[in-house]
């Protein structure tokens, strides 16, 4: 009776792909018998006279080597039973190495799986949780783009859109807005950003805030605009929006979970690619309710510390709206909803009673000199 075989036998005179042979585990070692039209001889090798090491891709068999030179045979054993009873009778001194690499095998792929298992979890938690729309996710994943990112990000859609347009460079309006930018900007607690706000020239009623701290005021909303408050007002809204970082949360938002990932591998070239492809969307970017009113709360509480009276904005707003809501673009970004105003108000009437002080400039001549720079163009 020819018995199955459960080993291929390699060495010297057996065929290339070797020679299969039924292994029989005994007490003290092994006995090798052919199969079917076998060169191989029936042979009994003891443990003591063997080596023993791990194979396979996952070194899950064993490869028993005996003789010396062009006797040397090898033995691979890939059956599992085969493989258990090999274990329980061999000496532990000769499987000593082979558990041990067996071991660091197992570990390493213990890990592989774990690490592959996170983060397959990471990406598929994201994906639903921002297919949910939660807005924590979001906050969570910017929180871990570093600024640099970001100011690379917005300096980049910042100066593309600069260069379309008419910057003013000095005059009594850019030192007005750099004076209001200074007095907040020095009440801002480890301010990571170096906040840069570009006067342009344009009848849009707006402003609006970059990721990295890129500001927009036009020129437009300076003439809509009855003292420096209001627009101080507007500007600290416009600062807030970029310390909550709201600019990178709309933008994973619209971005979806390629940013997302993107940015948890760190490709900022595919970050920054993304955000080109937006280009100036980002610039008219809707924020979302929550964090317009977040950026209400602690645009009021910057303007309180910086010692700029804190109702402007409220101001601007309500005195717009009752006079020309038409074409004013801050509305479209910001629409003022009753439930905004009576927020911004409660926020005021919360603020300590304190003494403001006055910008160094006069408004009126501020103005002047925005309508004369027109005539001039
Ligand atoms: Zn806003």
């Amino acid at each position: 009776m020819n018995p199955t075989p459960n080993a291929l036998c390699f060495g010297d005179g057996l065929p290339a792909a070797g020679a299969p042979c039924h292994v029989t585990v005994s007490a003290d070692g092994l006995t090798m018998a052919p199969v079917g039209n076998s060169p191989l001889v029936e042979e009994a090798i003891a443990f003591t006279a063997m080596s023993v090491e791990a194979g396979g891709l996952d070194h899950d068999q064993l490869v028993v080597s005996w003789g010396a030179g062009a006797s040397v045979r090898t033995l691979y054993l890939k059956d599992p039973a085969l493989i258990i009873a090999f274990r329980r009778a061999a000496p532990s001194a000769l499987m000593a190495h082979v558990e041990r690499a067996a071991e660091q095998v197992r570990r390493a792929r213990h890990s592989h799986r774990a690490l592959w298992g996170s983060a397959v979890g990471v990406v598929v938690g994201l994906g639903l949780m921002l297919w949910f729309g939660s807005d924590l996710i979001v906050e969570w994943a910017v929180a871990r783009i570093p600024v640099q990112w970001e100011q690379k990000l917005g300096e980049t859609v910042y100066q593309d859109f600069l260069s379309k347009e008419t910057v003013l460079k000095d005059g009594p309006a850019v030192s007005a807005v750099q004076e209001m930018t200074q007095r907040m900007t020095a009440k801002i607690p480890n301010n990571p950003y170096t906040f840069q706000v570009s006067v342009v020239q344009s009848p849009v009623v707006n402003a609006f805030a970059l990721p990295g701290g890129y500001v927009v005021v036009f020129t437009g909303l300076m003439k809509k605009a009855e003292s420096g408050e209001e627009v101080a007002g507007v500007l600290s809204h416009e600062l807030n929006h970029v310390l909550q970082r709201h600019g990178m949360e709309r933008l994973v938002k619209m971005m979806g979970l390629a940013a997302v990932v993107s940015i948890l591998v760190g490709d900022q070239q595919g970050l920054i690619g993304l955000a080109r492809q937006l280009g100036l969307e980002l610039a008219t970017l809707k924020f979302g309710r929550e964090q317009e009113t977040e950026a209400d709360v602690t645009g009021i509480r910057l303007l309180a510390d910086a010692r700029i009276a804190p109702d402007g904005m409220i101001r601007f707003f309500e005195r717009l709206s009752e006079k020309d809501k038409e074409g004013v673009e801050l509305f479209s970004t910001h629409p003022m909803s009753a439930a905004r105003a009576g927020r911004l108000k409660a926020e005021l009437a919360a603020l300590p009673k304190q003494t403001s002080e006055p910008f160094t400039f006069e408004w009126k001549s501020v103005q002047d000199s925005l309508s004369a720079s027109e005539l001039k163009k």
